[in-house]
């Protein structure tokens, strides 16, 4: 009810989400007939959690932030949501997000942008936006994310809030609509970074219905968390900070925030080390080739015949009609990267771009291996700066890809990332974020450091 409470004051301005449940307290009353009953629920029972769109619920519709799947209901719920509910956690609603999860301010939804509570004018991070502002906001104590390239850990930076994009593969992606496959990923975002690993716990695991779920036992990462905040697990851990990360892009307030935290780990006994990876500035370059071609791929089932919106053309072909709905259906970011996808992937260009692509791709995963022989986590800031203007990229998708420089590279690589607040910066007193990034496998330790750190 107090979360409700809350949607209904704040979300007006807000708008982090797309859809309220109207049966919420219904489904609370259930679990407290269970818990009366005298059933054993488990830790997250009758908390409240906020869905992004992007993941298919059969209560709610879901849109993934676009005009083409308006009033869309699926058949199933993604296995992320069906976990959640089998835990007792209780769908709030749906969250806002760029269409099709492209985009890094929320401003590329169809239905409007989210704004950052922190300070109206200001974006809250994309493409999930809606679920960081909302836990952000105090409308959700918890909410799911998706990150390709940064979508939970960036919305995170610019809200004050905990977001981790797990190893791939260790949350499954089935019913979370593909932006691009081989980079997807499912994780939490919320205050706390116990809070992440309860959800996670919940979400995480093998599942049969995703071909590149893994089959590992993973441990308990409230348990992680909860080791961090009470141990020492900082003393004699090594974190690599990467030598040419260039300073210059970086927010004077954001890299100051990043050389406290990493003052504040040095006084509890980490060794910071410098590494290096090369290729990793070139993640922005080799991300903006690949994830256009998953991507246009990915999109070609929105044809007007098998999901959502159809716009007829009197007398019309099928090609028109599929070109009319696409037309109507898909917004600019959208369009522009399927053009450019279709374009990389085309005979006489493959080799070129998307080929290219996949080779730096190779060096990226290859720069992890080689600095993880010597370091236990890699830390850099989350992004570039903290919250930008509402309006002031949108009109310049370069500037808008260029946020993604820090976040990307995990993606490509395929290991997990945190974000968790390390500040407010001087300049501004919007907040910042760390990010840490493990080896693939080892997202417990992300839990262990956020925590201590935290
Ligand atoms: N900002 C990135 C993009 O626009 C990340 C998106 C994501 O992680 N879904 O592609």
């Amino acid at each position: 009810r107090a979360h409700l409470d809350r949607i209904a004051a704040v979300d007006g301005d807000v708008h982090a989400f797309l859809h309220v449940s109207d049966h919420a307290l219904e489904v609370a009353a259930g679990i407290d007939r269970r818990r009366a009953a005298g059933e054993a629920l488990g830790p997250v029972a009758g908390v409240p959690l906020a869905i992004k769109d992007v993941l298919v619920t059969t209560d709610m519709p879901s849109t993934s932030g676009s005009k083409i799947l308006e009033g869309y209901m699926s058949p199933y719920d993604a296995t992320v949501v069906a976990r959640s509910r089998a835990a007792g956690l209780v769908p709030l609603g749906k969250t806002n997000m760029d269409e099709f999860a492209m985009g890094s301010s929320t401003e590329h939804s169809a239905y409007g942008p989210t704004r950052n509570p922190w300070d109206l004018d200001r974006i809250p991070g994309g493409s999930g936006g809606g679920s960081a502002a909302a836990v952000a906001a105090f409308e959700a104590p918890l909410a799911l994310g998706s990150d390709t390239g940064g979508s939970i850990r960036q919305p995170a930076h610019v809200t004050g809030t905990v977001g981790l994009k797990p190893t791939y593969g260790g949350v499954s992606r089935y019913g979370a609509i593909a932006l691009a496959s081989s980079l997807d990923q499912v994780g939490p975002v919320t205050r706390t970074v116990l809070d992440a690993g309860l959800l996670h716990d919940v979400i995480g695991g093998h599942d049969p219905h995703d071909s590149t779920s893994l089959s590992d036992a993973w441990p308990s990462f409230a348990e992680a968390a909860r080791e961090g905040a009470r141990g020492d697990v900082l003393k004699g851990l090594k974190v690599g900070v990467i030598k040419e990360l260039p300073d210059a892009g970086f927010q004077p307030g954001v890299s100051a925030s990043f050389r406290s935290a990493l003052a504040a780990m040095e006084a509890q006994g980490a060794e910071i080390v410098e590494i290096s990876a090369p290729h990793f500035e070139y993640g922005v370059a080799a991300y903006y080739l690949i994830l256009p071609a998953e991507a246009s791929s990915n999109l070609a089932k929105f044809d007007s015949v098998r999901f959502g919106l159809r716009v007829d053309v009197p007398g019309g072909t099928v090609e028109d009609v599929m070109a009319r709905t696409r037309d109507v259906g898909f917004g600019d970011e959208v369009k522009r990267r399927i053009i450019l996808g279709t374009y990389a992937l085309s005979a006489g260009y493959y080799d070129a771009y998307y080929g290219s692509a996949q080779k730096v791709r190779t060096l990226i995963q290859q720069d992890f291996d080689s600095a993880f022989a010597s370091v236990d986590v890699i830390a850099t800031p989350s992004a570039p700066t903290t919250a930008f203007r509402l309006g002031e990229k949108i009109d310049d998708p370069m500037q808008m890809y260029l946020n993604d420089v820090t976040t990307i590279p995990a993606n490509l690589a395929g290991v997990p990332g945190i974000s968790i607040p390390s500040g407010l910066a001087d300049e501004d007193g919007l907040p910042v974020g760390i990010q840490f990034l493990a080896p693939a496998r080892e997202d417990a330790r992300l839990y262990r450091v956020g925590a201590a750190l935290e």
